[in-house]
């Protein structure tokens, strides 16, 4: 479903060049679970960001759902990121919104009908569990239930795929907890592919099937949740 094939990604820092991702090669397949776990600085937020290409890689080639996203012009991109949802460690919701019109907003701008919008939202608020908030504002709402929003929002365009970038650090560990129940259930409901970074161990733990470890912009091990934490 994803491969990621020998990504460098070099930043161009305030002094001198970041090499950020030193060739990573991965490969996520349809349905999975799949964790990115390291310490601050590894390269994390810079791999999931190259798999929607909110960062061009440096080199390398980015395949989602068959199709290169590295070939890609901008605006084939626009299309092609319909398929990848994200979510993010602060929500990043428009504050000045409603519950309702921030899981609606990405089919506002692409121009869906009004009548159209409702029938996706809807359903989509009752997923999460927010039927019951959809007029109020996200100052109104705990964490959890701004992920749930951020959550709801993120599957909109009925995406293939699903990028958490730290989705659960700013919560506590019981909605931490819930929100990733919320995030399995969705990918068995779906048949979503679900990918995550964190530097918690216990999130990867908790819901993974696959994970790599990175350190230092290298991918130094990969495999089954189980394999890659029971190895002495
Ligand atoms: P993580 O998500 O694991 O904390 P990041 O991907 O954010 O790691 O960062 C990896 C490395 O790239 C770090 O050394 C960081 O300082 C650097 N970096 C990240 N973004 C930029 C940027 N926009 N410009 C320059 N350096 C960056
Ligand atoms: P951090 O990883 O630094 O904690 P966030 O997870 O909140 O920050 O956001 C990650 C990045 O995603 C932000 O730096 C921002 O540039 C970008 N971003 C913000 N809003 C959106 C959005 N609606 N869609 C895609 N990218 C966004």
């Amino acid at each position: 479903m994803i491969q990621l094939s020998n990504i460098e990604k070099i930043y161009d820092g305030a002094s001198g060049p970041v090499h950020a991702l030193k060739g990573i090669n991965l490969h996520i397949k349809r349905g999975e679970i799949y964790g990115v776990i390291g310490l601050s600085g590894a390269g994390k937020s810079t791999l999931i960001r190259c798999i929607n290409m909110l960062e061009r890689p440096t080199k390398g080639k980015v395949i989602v759902d068959g199709e290169d996203l590295t070939a890609m012009s901008d605006s084939q991109l626009r299309k092609a990121r319909k398929s990848i949802g994200m979510i993010f460690q602060h929500f990043n919701l428009l504050s000045s919104a409603t519950v309702y019109e921030n899981v609606a907003f990405p089919l506002t701008l692409i121009g869906t009908k009004k009548s159209e919008i409702e029938k996706k939202v809807l359903p989509l608020l009752e997923l999460v569990g927010l039927a019951d908030k959809k007029d109020q504002y996200p100052a109104q709402l705990s964490g959890g239930q701004k992920q749930r929003v951020g959550i709801a929002r993120a599957l909109a365009s009925d995406p293939k795929v699903l990028l958490c970038d730290e989705a659960t650090s700013a919560l506590d560990p019981q909605t931490t907890k819930s929100i990733l129940e919320l995030i399995r259930d969705i990918n068995q409901k779906l048949q979503l592919t679900v990918v995550l970074i964190t530097h918690e161990m216990q999130v990867i733990k908790e819901i993974c099937d696959n994970v790599a470890v990175i350190e230092n912009g290298v991918i130094c091990e990969q495999g089954t949740v189980l394999d890659v934490f029971t190895n002495p």
